[in-house]
């Protein structure tokens, strides 16, 4: 009697331990956390609808507005301030590297505002299209004209969109800060954003020295007098590296170069950046703008910013 009330209890114990085992429910085992608890990004990669998915940087959108945000150093120096740059991640071959792209001018009536030169209100020191002694710059200026009539803001913003497709193409990440015809983001708001989202920064113009031929491809450098001034002082050197590999890269892939005088200025995208940050020219009024030439101007910034990058 004893002995069968035994085994009837180890037979009960033994048939709820099975059926604890095939439920998958023991005494340690708490239920599993809901799928949203999840935090790690890596994780929550299958729930991301498709175009969110990129390597490394899962839980951030491919294409992303940017506003200035009041908080950051320098905001408060901006006039036109109300536009959106806009952020686009690479989908392949990720690099994780930001490149801030302008399309220089556009921004319509950009010409009628002022912004302070320098970040610490002083007076400008060279002259250039304002004089020395100057406080204020023009916010954004209206740009030039090329000789078949086209304004230079249209031109600036196709290279800007080709410059944009060759590097999310080589894995890079693209902050345009001008990614439409008008944006309402002047020079110093353009700099800032571009301080804060991006790894360097690479302002896209044409000269207007009204020649009748194509000078050919330069960088503005950067003035000796404003070289121990906050912040040019921590990055100068950068800027002018990159404009350096720049204009090489330009070359070796057959883009016109000028070699002739070059006036530093005092820019404000000079004087407020703290990241390498480069004004280049890449011809002027009688240049070509073909879609041809452009990407092959857009080919030979991209090497040249894979250079810098020592890639
Ligand atoms: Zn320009």
């Amino acid at each position: 009697m004893f002995a069968s009330k035994s085994i009837k209890q180890i037979a009960t114990i033994v048939t709820v331990i099975i059926v604890l085992i095939l439920s998958g429910c023991t005494a340690n085992n708490m239920p599993a956390a809901p799928a949203a608890a999840k935090t790690g990004p890596s994780n929550d990669k299958e729930d991301l609808p498709e175009e969110e998915h990129t390597e490394g940087r899962s839980h951030l959108p491919a294409r992303e507005e940017i506003a200035l945000d009041a908080d950051w150093k320098y905001a408060d120096m901006a006039v036109i301030n109300t536009g959106q740059a806009v952020m686009y991640r690479t989908k392949s071959d990720r690099k994780d590297i930001v490149i801030g792209v302008n399309a220089g001018h556009g921004t319509s009536g950009g010409e009628y505002s002022e912004v302070y030169c320098h970040p610490d209100r002083s007076p400008k020191i060279t002259k250039g299209s304002n004089p020395a002694g100057s406080l204020k710059a023009v916010a954004v200026s209206a740009g030039m004209i090329f000789a078949d009539g086209t304004p230079e803001a249209d031109v600036t913003l196709l290279a800007a969109q080709s410059l944009r497709d060759s590097l999310l193409a080589r894995g890079y990440d693209v902050l345009m800060l001008r990614d439409e015809e008008d944006v309402r983001l002047d020079n110093v708001a353009r700099t800032v954003i571009a301080n804060n989202k991006a790894d360097c920064l690479v302002s896209l113009h044409w000269d207007g020295d009204g020649r009748s031929y194509d000078k050919g491809c330069f960088y503005i450098p950067v003035p000796d007098e404003i070289k121990e001034m906050e912040p040019v002082s921590r990055i100068w050197q950068e800027h002018e590296r990159l404009g350096d590999e720049l204009i090489k890269a330009l070359s070796k892939k057959g883009c016109i170069i000028y070699y002739g005088r070059n006036d530093p200025l005092e820019l404000t995208q000079t004087c407020y950046a703290t990241i390498p940050a480069v004004v280049i020219e890449l011809g002027n009024g009688a240049s070509s703008r073909e879609d041809a030439d452009i990407a092959k101007i857009a080919d030979g910034l991209v090497h040249g910013i894979e250079s810098y990058y020592g890639r």
